[in-house]
């Protein structure tokens, strides 16, 4: 159970019908998260936001005081990202970067550049000859680095230490770092080393990797007698969709940076999370348009549906969600209800695919009543499909801003 702030509520309560489904983003609850964040973590530990997790120009904005730049992966990204809040420092990651994509981004002057391939550090070292032959380009090879086992048994989407299409693999290391440092491109900087290999950790299994992240990039440095400034450990730090109000235990995640800090004073550490950050301020509410037996079961079908919140569908998971009550009944027919205790939420597509909720004990939901579901705030409009089947968009509402 998650359970919506007053203001979130009170909207969720009083918008028109017409104007259901909406997403409703509580600035002030992301203000003050993110301000907790930026507290449990060591001052010479820098935060970035992972920007594909919510792009959303309001979200973007109110990061800002707490954050020191915005991970973009993608030139449709980094010009959203620039205008949203201008001046900040961009990295620029992602894999497949297209020549264009690198002269936009030189143009604009991004901080950093995460290198994916051998082949983008070439293409990247001529456009930077080209476009900003005065400048040094800072760059932070990615590699896929093996995590030791056990550690991320239980991540959703391990992406680091088995075959993938992310990051260098960590056999080119060296031929790697011999290129950024004999000369052979004089218009890049080697910056640092970046990793991002798995989402959905805990504080203790994050810990693990971005220690070992760490020790192997140093010692990489080591080898080829040459000192990093940086070692950025990534994001997907988790989010537990089924116990909503089990948080990343940020604290003792800091306090483990603090420590490997300790170890390596020269060196500045940054994290790039998304999910953690936006997830919980976001809210898709809408009401129960519908409700029905079937076999046995009983669903009950909201206005909206997948289209609008991928997540639960990309994820196998059932979306957390707040039932409100609504007494009033405008019709002369009999209002749907539902007779047993367990309501399994479903949208409009014609698909059995469009599941928000499974096996939600609602007993007594009828047609009309309203839901709110959580953690709507990463990963949710912006991964959805939302011309499928061609439903109207939601509204889009911004709570203390
Ligand atoms: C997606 C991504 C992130 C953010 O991941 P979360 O799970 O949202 O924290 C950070 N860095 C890179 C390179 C990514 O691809």
């Amino acid at each position: 159970m998650t359970v919506p702030t007053d203001a979130v509520r009170d909207l969720t309560l009083s918008l028109p019908r017409a104007e259901l489904p909406a997403y409703v983003y509580d600035l002030a609850a992301l203000r003050a998260h993110a301000a907790a964040v930026r507290a449990a973590l060591p001052g010479r530990v820098e935060l970035h936001y992972a920007a594909k997790a919510n792009p959303e120009p309001g979200i973007l904005d109110a990061l800002g005081p707490y954050v020191d730049g915005y991970e973009v992966a993608s030139g449709g990204e980094l010009d959203h990202v620039a205008k949203a809040v201008p001046g900040r420092p961009l990295a620029f990651g992602g894999p497949g970067k297209t020549p264009a994509e690198i002269v936009a981004a030189l143009e604009l002057g991004v901080a950093r550049f995460h290198v994916e391939s051998e082949h983008e550090l070439h293409m990247l070292a001529e456009l930077a000859r080209q476009v900003v032959p005065d400048a040094r380009v800072a760059v932070l090879p990615r590699f896929n680095l093996p995590v030791a086992a056990g550690s991320l048994a239980d991540s959703s989407l391990a992406m680091g230490g088995r075959p993938t299409p992310f990051g260098l693999d960590p056999s080119r290391a060296d031929t790697v770092v011999r290129l950024l440092t004999d000369g052979t491109y004089p218009h890049l900087e080697l910056r640092g080393v970046h990793a991002h290999l798995a989402s959905g950790l805990r504080a203790p299994q994050q810990l693990a990797v971005a220690g070992s992240v760490v020790d192997w990039a140093v010692r990489l440095a080591g080898r080829h007698g040459v000192r990093l400034a940086e070692v950025n450990v990534g994001g997907g730090m988790g989010v537990d969709y089924t116990a909503p109000g089990d948080r990343f235990d940020w604290a003792a995640y800091g306090a483990g940076l603090a420590r490997l800090g300790d170890r390596y004073p020269e060196l500045l550490l940054r994290i790039e999370p998304g999910r953690a950050l936006t997830a919980y301020c976001g809210w898709y509410v809408t009401e129960v348009l519908d409700v029905k037996h079937s076999h046995g079961e009983e669903f009950a079908v909201v206005r909206g549906g997948t289209h609008h919140l991928r997540t639960p569908a990309t994820k196998g998971h059932d979306q957390p969600c707040t039932l409100f009550a609504v007494e009033e009944w405008p019709h002369p027919w009999p209002r749907p209800a539902a007779h047993g205790e367990l309501v399994t939420l479903t949208g409009q597509l014609c698909t059995p695919k469009d599941v928000l909720a499974r096996r939600v004990p609602a007993p007594g939901l009828r047609a009309g009543d309203r839901v709110a579901f959580g953690l709507a705030g990463a990963y949710a409009w912006n991964i959805s499909h939302h011309d499928f089947l061609m439903h109207p968009r939601p509204g889009f509402h911004f709570l203390g801003s």
